[in-house]
Formats: C-alpha cells, sequence, structure tokens
C-alpha cells in the first residue's frame, strides 16, 4: 500500500498490513524461529542478501516487519528497526552510531534508566557523554565538542513534561555534524511526529502506549535507511530483537492508536485542570494547561497535551514532602500504584523513590523531582471517578 495519501488514523490501522495466502483480515502471527529453503542454492542467496526474504527471526520475523512498517507509516520514517525493549531501543541506537571515544549530549531530564545507560554503563565503554538542560539551547550549543555524534532528548519530559523545541535542537546538532534523536515515548506519532520538525531518529518505548494495555515489552528506533543499517547490523548480532508475539499486540495496539491517544489526551487536560483548583496542590505540570512554561511551543509542536500529568502535594504541619505524597498514592482505591504509563488504566507513581530513586538526589534535585512529586499517567476511566480517587486533595 503507498501511505502518502492517507490519514494517519488510516495509515494506523492499515499500514504494514499483509496477508498469506489464506487471506487472514487480521495480522498472522509466526511464531516460529526459522524458515526453511526450497534449496541450498536458495539458502545461499538468501545467506548472501542476493534475494531477499526471511532467514532467522533474530534477524527478520514477517510479524515484526509488518509492526515495523506499520510504525514507520505513522512517524514518516524510511526504516524501523524493533527492539526487546525500549532501552534495548536506545542501545542499539547508540551502539550502531557511536564507538569508544564519541561524544553524546543528553538532557538530563530523560528516563531514569537511560541515565543509567548513558552515565554508567555505556561511559564505562568509552563513550562520552555530557547531560544538559533539555529546554536550554545555549548549554547544547556549548556542549558540542569535535566527537559529538547524538543530541539525546525526551519531550515532554518525564515526570516535569518540560518540552524543548526539537526544530532547534535538530539545527544545533546538524550544524555539529551530529543527529538529534528523540525519544516519542511520552507522545507516540499520533501527537508528534519529530523527524518532520527536524529531528534524525525516533525512540520508543512500544511497551507504552503503542502496547496501550500494559501487556508486552518492546521498542523501535525510526530513521533513514542509511541511519539504521548500523542500528539493524548491531541488532542482529546482539539478538535484542523484538519478539513476534510482542509484535503482534502491538500491531493490534497501534490500530487504537489516534483514539486511544485523543481519549487520555481529554482525560488528563480535564484533571490538570482540575488539579490546579484543588487546595492540596501546590503546582501542576502538564503541557496542554496555559500555566505550562513551554504551553505555546507544545500547542506548535504537539496535537495535544499527551496523558502524563505531574503535580506537587502540599505538606501539612510537620509532615515531610514525601508523607504527603505516599499518602495520596496509598489513599486511591482505583488508580495503580505502579511505575508503567500508556495503559487504559490509570497509574500513579512516586517518581523520586520509584523511577528515578536511582538518580544521586543532587541530580534529582538539578532535574526538579523533587520528594513531593507524584505522576499520574491518566488512563480511560471516566473522569470523575478519578478525581474522586484523589478526594484527599481537596481536604
Ligand atoms: C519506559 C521508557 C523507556 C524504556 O522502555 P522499556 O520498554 O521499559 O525498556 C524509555 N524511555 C521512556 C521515555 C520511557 O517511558
Amino acid at each position: 500500500m503507498t501511505t502518502q495519501q492517507y490519514h494517519p488514523e488510516t495509515l494506523s490501522v492499515r499500514a504494514g498490513s499483509e496477508s498469506t495466502e489464506f487471506g487472514e483480515n487480521s495480522e498472522a502471527l509466526f511464531l516460529n524461529s526459522s524458515f526453511r529453503f526450497n534449496s541450498a542454492a536458495q539458502a545461499a542467496a538468501r545467506f548472501g542478501g542476493t534475494e531477499a526474504g526471511n532467514i532467522y527471526s533474530r534477524f527478520t520475523n514477517p510479524t515484526v516487519t509488518m509492526f515495523q512498517n506499520k510504525l514507520a507509516a505513522l512517524e514518516g520514517a524510511e526504516q524501523c528497526v524493533a527492539t526487546s525493549s525500549g532501552m534495548s531501543a536506545i542501545l542499539a541506537c547508540v551502539m550502531g552510531l557511536c564507538s569508544a571515544g564519541d561524544h553524546v549530549v543528553a538532557s538530563r531530564s530523560i528516563f531514569g534508566t537511560s541515565v543509567q545507560l548513558f552515565g554508567n554503563i555505556l561511559k564505562r565503554w568509552g563513550l562520552d557523554v555530557t547531560f544538559v538542560s533539555l529546554t536550554n539551547a545555549d548549554e547544547w550549543q556549548t556542549a558540542v565538542t569535535p566527537k559529538t555524534k547524538l543530541f539525546f532528548v525526551e519531550t515532554p519530559s518525564n515526570p516535569l513534561t518540560e518540552i524543548c523545541d526539537i526544530r532547534l535542537l535538530a539545527d544545533i546538532a546538524h550544524k555539529a555534524g551530529a543527529h538529534l534523536v528523540v525519544d516519542n515515548c511520552f507522545c507516540t506519532p499520533a501527537i508528534q511526529q519529530p523527524l518532520a520538525l527536524g529531528a534524525d531518529i525516533v525512540i520508543h518505548s512500544a511497551t507504552k502506549y503503542i502496547d496501550g494495555q500494559g501487556r508486552c515489552l518492546g521498542g523501535a528506533v525510526l530513521g533513514s535507511k542509511a541511519l539504521m543499517e548500523p542500528v539493524y547490523g548491531f541488532l542482529r548480532t546482539a539478538g535484542v530483537t523484538m519478539s513476534a508475539f510482542n509484535a503482534w499486540v502491538f500491531l493490534k495496539g497501534l490500530e487504537t492508536l489516534h483514539i486511544r491517544m485523543e481519549a487520555h489526551a481529554k482525560n488528563a487536560l480535564a484533571l490538570a485542570t482540575w488539579l490546579e483548583t484543588q487546595p492540596q496542590v501546590t503546582r501542576v505540570y502538564y503541557p496542554g494547561l496555559p500555566s505550562h512554561p513551554q504551553h505555546a511551543l507544545a500547542l506548535r509542536q504537539q496535537v495535544s497535551g499527551g496523558g502524563i500529568v505531574t503535580f506537587e502535594v502540599k505538606t501539612k504541619a510537620g509532615q515531610a514532602p514525601q508523607e504527603a505524597a505516599w499518602a495520596l498514592i496509598d489513599a486511591t482505591k482505583l488508580i495503580s500504584i505502579t511505575a508503567n504509563l500508556g495503559d487504559a488504566k490509570s497509574t500513579i507513581t512516586h517518581p523520586a523513590t520509584t523511577t528515578h530513586s536511582r538518580v544521586t538526589p543532587d541530580a534529582r534535585a538539578i532535574a526538579g523531582v523533587t520528594d513531593g512529586l507524584v505522576r499520574i499517567a491518566v488512563g480511560l476511566e471516566h473522569i470523575e471517578d478519578l478525581k474522586a480517587d484523589l478526594a484527599l486533595l481537596n481536604k
């Protein structure tokens, strides 16, 4: 199917789908590790690359290929490389495109595990990493060295929903001969398409909104064919491949991506607006609110504010900020206490002691992840039930 003439909603449902001789209307699950050849000569041609076709599911698998083609159509990317998780997508991207001695500039406000990967593990293998403020373009410019290969951002950031100007950072990266990588997990292509804004590579944790119902781990790296070739080369050698079963679940998830993201954002905006009026809330972070420092930029870059709302709980006399946050979390009956996000079920998290607990207290302070902060990944329940579950905030 030529994807250009269709709207995004149609691509979600239709792009990438292929059927076998049986004519199945829903994508088939190819749960097999290897593929048979007609002859020794065909096997040699497949391995030699002179004949296209599947060889082994660590390299390619038809269900995974359908997922890759669908997500590539949605992000407007030439190629998608599916991975076993969001973290292995980031790993494959860096291992494919950087060598020891190379330099990466990364936002300080990225997923806690990504901070560990860049600042600890990859550093041990000779990658030089500088962490800078997501929103201060001067810091990105200043951090550049002749060895800089990648800029790495997450926008909106976790958990404070800070937003960077993708086009501006892409320009700075390109002038330095580097590539801009955007982890688009919080928005998905239904809300933001970084490649159209000048970014070179998009990363996904498919575990979140792409699945949409909290079932499977998966990830993806997307970009031009030239950039994806070494990323795919790392993947098929290192084996951080997406399982066919997970790809099949994600294919089903993507079909409903646009209506889900619209519903998440509608609920999140309503909840954020309500939170701003609650006596026990001192501050709300949500890009869809006019009070958000980058609201205007959010309106330009994103279709909506997305589904993540973060807020600061007020402490009562003699109460530490963490106690106040935990008391609210523990008083919920409906919202799930879990660190996952992007689920139909709303989830509530205390970032300082969970997702960001391995980040040093100093780094947490700089990133603004305070002890009184609570993050809600707003699900698809009725908004009044969500408000009622947080009733402690108006006492
Ligand atoms: C969850 C997450 C990841 C990591 O994804 P996994 O699938 O858990 O490995 C990376 N980036 C962001 C923004 C995330 O929320």
